[in-house]
């Protein structure tokens, strides 16, 4: 990733790719103090445009406030940043990552005499899940890893130190074959994919786990509004393991999974064992939002 062409936004300027480095004695390498977010810009027929902007930018801020990171940009000009990485990196569609981070200054668990940097990368980013996992969904299994207690890890930011425990999960379930890992909360109920929130669909309802133990994902949230306008009742609930199993379709949303069919949890076959038919009607409702095709959801999208 370090070594290819392009700029990055860094502490307001732009630099070159490769020239966007940080000591080896930066806090936030040492301790997990960061926060960051994932966007998506999108090829539209009127240019790229990122998708949710302004929602993206909104969760980083109250990612920093919680960790009482203090952003030494206003909203305005981070908003601004990221369409200037898409423009100036002449993407037409691609992943955009701003990153909020403690300097070098001192060591020791103390940041109060922490600088706080700010950098935004965009780069191109096909399907997150494999080449035919929107299409064909994937093959998930539950961790043995539990999602972060409440008291143990802020599930309301997007956290550097959030991913370790994502980390874990994953690569029990990569190095045992699977696609993606669902992670349950401390009692034992469904919280959430390592990069994604959770929805399934029985009897023609919608359910996804309450926001106690997941990101508030704005995928989530834009798949929740999608679906009340085609009338399907959303339920958010505590969810087990088993009615995933005997759900009819199951899928996950985020930023880089989009919308990804669920086909199999630990090794029992969902529904058909293919992408549903909500779950496909939904993501054509998604992808139209996303690439300027809905009329309704232009306020969706911020052209660069
Ligand atoms: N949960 C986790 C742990 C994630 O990393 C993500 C991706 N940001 C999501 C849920 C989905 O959030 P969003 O739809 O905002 O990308």
């Amino acid at each position: 990733m370090a070594n290819r062409d392009g700029v990055i936004w860094y502490d307001g300027k732009m630099v070159p790719w490769r020239d966007a480095n940080v000591h080896v004695l930066t806090h936030t390498l040492h301790y997990g103090v960061g926060v960051f977010e994932g966007l998506r810009a999108y090829q539209t027929a009127q240019g790229p445009a990122i998708f949710r902007l302004q929602e993206h930018t909104d969760r980083l801020f109250n990612s920093a406030h919680i960790f009482m990171m203090k952003i030494p940009f206003d909203k305005a000009t981070l908003i601004q940043a990221q369409c200037d990485v898409v423009k100036q990196n002449n993407l037409e569609s691609g992943y955009i990552r701003p990153i909020v981070f403690y300097g070098s200054e001192a060591m020791g668990l103390s940041a109060k005499t922490l600088s706080v940097h700010v950098a935004i990368a965009a780069w191109p980013w096909g399907t997150y899940l494999g080449t035919n996992s929107l299409e064909e969904g994937i093959r998930v299994k539950t961790a043995s890893f539990s999602r972060h207690h409440v008291n143990t890890n802020m599930c309301r930011a997007k956290s550097v130190s959030t991913y370790a425990n994502s980390i874990l999960a994953h690569q029990e379930v990569a190095n045992n074959g699977y696609d993606e890992a669902l992670l349950l909360d401390v009692d034992g109920y469904v919280a959430e994919g390592s990069g994604e929130n959770i929805f399934i669909i029985k009897q023609n309802k919608l359910y996804t786990p309450d926001l106690t133990s997941c990101l508030e994902g704005i995928t989530r949230a834009s798949v929740i509004e999608l679906a009340a306008e085609i009338g399907i009742p959303l339920i958010e609930k505590r969810i087990t393991r088993d009615e995933i199993y005997c759900a009819d379709e199951a899928f996950f949303t985020g930023t880089a999974a989009e919308i990804t069919p669920i086909r199999e949890l630990d090794n029992r076959t969902i529904g058909s064992g293919k992408r549903g038919p909500i779950t496909a009607r939904l993501q054509t409702m998604f992808f139209d939002c996303v690439k300027g095709k809905a009329q309704n959801h232009m306020d969706w999208l911020s052209f660069v």
